[in-house]
Order: C-alpha cells, then sequence, then structure tokens
C-alpha cells in the first residue's frame, strides 16, 4: 500500500522530495500569492505552500500540480509512466469505501458562524472578479438517482454563505442541476478543498460514471468516503474542507471573469448561486488554490485527462505511433505526434485521428522520432526545417472547438490544422546532428 491519502501526506512527500516552498514571508491573498505561483510556474519551480496569509490563520498551498515531475510523484509513479499509469486506473476502477468518524467532521460551521470570508481564499489574477475557489473538486449527486459525479468548477465567493458556480454544456452537473431545476428544487452540492491529489486528477477525467471510482483504481484501493453534514453526498474522507450548499433553482447571477485556462481572461457569465449551509473543516486546517489561467489548470484539465484518447486515436489509425503530447503552452489546443513514417501519407492521417480525439484540439504538429516532443524548441524547429507549407500543411475549416477559444466563434467553430513536419521521403538521408551528452559539473569543478 502507497503511503499517499490525504493532501498533508502529499505535502510531506513534496518536502522530500525538494518539491515543496515553505513561504514564511507574510503574503496577501489578493494578487500577492497568485503571482508568486505564476512566477514559480514559469520557472518551473517548486510548489508552494504559505504559512502567513495577511489577515487570517490559516495556510494556503498551491502549484502542487503545476509540473509533471509533481504529477508523477502524486500518482506514485515516474515521469515516464504518466500516461500508462492513467490508462491503467481508466481501465480498473475501484469502488471506493465508506468509512465512519471522517476528519473534516472536527469543525462544522453552519448559521451565524458560517462565513466564506473568514477563509484565505485568493483573489488570484489583477482582473479576476474577486476570490475564486479553483482547485476544489466538486462532489456532486445526481437529483434522481445514487450516482455521484467529480469535476472542477470555478465559484466565486459572493458573500457570507453565498457562491457563483460556472457550469458549462457539456458537464455531467449540468443534467444532475437541469433535473432538479425542472423540478424547481434545489440540488445539494459539495466542494471538496485540500484532498489526495490522486481525486484532483480523477475529476478532470471525462468518465461516465463516478469519477471517485477512478481515482480509486489509480491509487491501487479504495478511496475513504463518508456522509457530509448536510446531505448524503459521499465526500471524501480525508480532506481539509467541505464546503455543502444548494444550487438554488431559477437563480442566474453575472459571475466572472477569472483568469481562464486560455491565458485570457474568461467573459462575464450569468451563472447558478450555491447557498451555503456549512463549512466542515479538519482542525489546523490547510487552503489549496491554483491559479485560473495556469499550466496546472491545463494539467488537470485538457493534458492529464487527453493524452490517453489522443494516443489511443492515434495509434489506432497508425502503429508507426510512438508518443503523443499536449503540451501546456498550447493551452489544450494543440496536439504533437511522433511517427516513425513509413508511407508519406501517414501523418496526415495521424492529424485527422488527433483531431477527433478531442473536441478541444485545434492544431495538430507530427514530427518524427528523432524530435523531442516536450521540447518547443525542438517542435519549432521541425516546423521551421521540414515543412513546405503549401504540401504539409493543411485546414479543416469550419470544425468544432472550444467556445473559449479566442480564434472561434461563439459556438466554438473554427478551422482545424494539421502541420506534417516530418522530413520528407527524398530527403531520409539527412541526418539530425546529435553530440554527445556531457556530464558538465565534471568540466566545471
Ligand atoms: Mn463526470
Amino acid at each position: 500500500m502507497g503511503k499517499l491519502n490525504d493532501l498533508r501526506s502529499f505535502l510531506e512527500m513534496l518536502k522530500e522530495k525538494d518539491q515543496l516552498y515553505i513561504i514564511n514571508k507574510e503574503v496577501d491573498k489578493k494578487y500577492e500569492i497568485g503571482s508568486i505561483l505564476a512566477t514559480l510556474e514559469k520557472n518551473r519551480e517548486r510548489a508552494a505552500y504559505f504559512t502567513k496569509v495577511r489577515g487570517y490563520s490559516i495556510p494556503v498551498t498551491g502549484g502542487l500540480l503545476a509540473d509533471h515531475r509533481r504529477i508523477a510523484l502524486a500518482l506514485e509513479t515516474d515521469l515516464d509512466n504518466i500516461l500508462e499509469k492513467l490508462e491503467s486506473g481508466l481501465k480498473s476502477p475501484i469502488k471506493p469505501i465508506i468509512v465512519d468518524n471522517p476528519s473534516f467532521k472536527e469543525n462544522i460551521l453552519t448559521g451565524d458562524d458560517l462565513d466564506l470570508r473568514k477563509l484565505p481564499i485568493p483573489v488570484h489574477a489583477p482582473e479576476d472578479a474577486g476570490p475564486f475557489i479553483t482547485a476544489g473538486v466538486t462532489v456532486s449527486k445526481d437529483f434522481d438517482s445514487e450516482r455521484q459525479n467529480l469535476s472542477f468548477q470555478r465559484m466565486q465567493i459572493k458573500g457570507k454563505d453565498k457562491m457563483g458556480i460556472m457550469i458549462n454544456e457539456w458537464r455531467h452537473l449540468k443534467g444532475f442541476f437541469d433535473k432538479a431545476e425542472a423540478a424547481d428544487q434545489p440540488l445539494p452540492i459539495t466542494v471538496a478543498i485540500g484532498v489526495d491529489p490522486v481525486i484532483m486528477i480523477a475529476a478532470g477525467l471525462r468518465y461516465d460514471g463516478d469519477e471517485m471510482e477512478v481515482a480509486s483504481g489509480l491509487r491501487g484501493r479504495p478511496i475513504e468516503l463518508a456522509k457530509a453534514h448536510t446531505c448524503d453526498i459521499k465526500v471524501p474522507a480525508h480532506v481539509e474542507f467541505i464546503i455543502e450548499g444548494e444550487i438554488l433553482p431559477g437563480v442566474r447571477e453575472t459571475e466572472g471573469p477569472l483568469a481562464e485556462f486560455t491565458g485570457h481572461y474568461g467573459t462575464k457569465w450569468q451563472s447558478p448561486v450555491i447557498k451555503v449551509k456549512a463549512i466542515c473543516h479538519r482542525n489546523n486546517p490547510i487552503w489549496q488554490t491554483l491559479n485560473g489561467a495556469s499550466f496546472e489548470h491545463i494539467n488537470l484539465g485538457n493534458i492529464l485527462p487527453r493524452e490517453p484518447l489522443l494516443k489511443r486515436f492515434t495509434s489506432y489509425v497508425s502503429d508507426s505511433v510512438k508518443n503523443v503530447h499536449i503540451p501546456p503552452y498550447g493551452s489544450g489546443f494543440l496536439a504533437i505526434v511522433a511517427i516513425d513514417k513509413k508511407n508519406p501519407g501517414e501523418p496526415k492521417n495521424v492529424v485527422m485521428a488527433a483531431i477527433t480525439s478531442h473536441v478541444n484540439i485545434k492544431n495538430v504538429i507530427v514530427v518524427d522520432t528523432d524530435v523531442d516532443i516536450y521540447n518547443p524548441a525542438e517542435v519549432m524547429w521541425a516546423v521551421s526545417n521540414r515543412v513546405d507549407p503549401r504540401n504539409d500543411i493543411f485546414y479543416i475549416p469550419n470544425a468544432q472547438g472550444h467556445e473559449m477559444d479566442p480564434a472561434s466563434n461563439r459556438r466554438g467553430v473554427q478551422t482545424k490544422m494539421g502541420i506534417d513536419a516530418t522530413l520528407w521521403e527524398e530527403k531520409k538521408d539527412l541526418k539530425k546532428v546529435v553530440y554527445p551528452e556531457v556530464n558538465l559539473a565534471e568540466y566545471l569543478k
């Protein structure tokens, strides 16, 4: 049995592996935490744990899954095996189990004691509309069945017991809420903040069932759940905070903007509203957050859930596919595929398979296996050297993409592009220059 089962054991592991900075300088939850997390991420630095947040007694941690080194740790695997690990979790889900006396019931705040504004919820980016819960895993239950669902929903704090919640069209939660609203009933909802990171990874996956079973599958043992305080949703037992409430029927209010995964500010939405009924937390709780416009958001929402599908779809049309990547700098709109080309037409077929693996994928670059698909400079080198634009680039106009893609219309309709950046057949004797790697430390003593 592995040792990870909650946020605290993960923080301990990150500390041991030199992947966490403990920041004791006092920081402001307005902009400063978001700016520090952004700077750390840009420099491929560690995650952060802020012990002193101005005006609050609760510490804040963030950037935990902003880097694949930490994602590998969270999955208890190696960097090279993240994709296979995700595949195995999806293939062998495990039912969670229910336990008594969960730690989040150590403190239960209701009525006059309940106040979201007493929590150190950051205002992350300069033009965000206010404080947002960004790293909370929404645990919901179908209105008329026992089925549960995990998802990420941005939630804007709008008062002591009121939050706005954005729910996209294609979410499972939307189906649950539509049924409640049709019956003019509120839909109970819970938000888990500070969980075993495998639950966050599972929450980003599109799975036709309870993602908690995938989280358990990834852990290789059942995740422990417990009944929430105000409703019968089963939430993670080992969690820092459970915020419980109801999405009100027939209510919409302005929510947003928030710095989004596209690297742009999202627009204001007319979003549903949650009336909060309880805040439960462990003793000495820790608040967890992430930046909206960040690689961490893209890792959870676009890369980890979709690389396994990209691999599956492209490998299905060509057994020449060796590796695939959805780079975080492409906001989930770009896919890169490395192939060992056997036929000059093969890259274009692979592009079409890649585009159909997820609606968000707009641009696909196919390279030879001598190109490091994780290194943007190498990919750009291939595009610059091995592409004849007229023959190697092709377009699929008026296809469906993501509505938030700035190069799509309001319904997400856009042009898709394929780039065959593999070496031409008649130039295949050209050899890429590769210098032997040296250990610099031996020369710089
Ligand atoms: Mn789902």
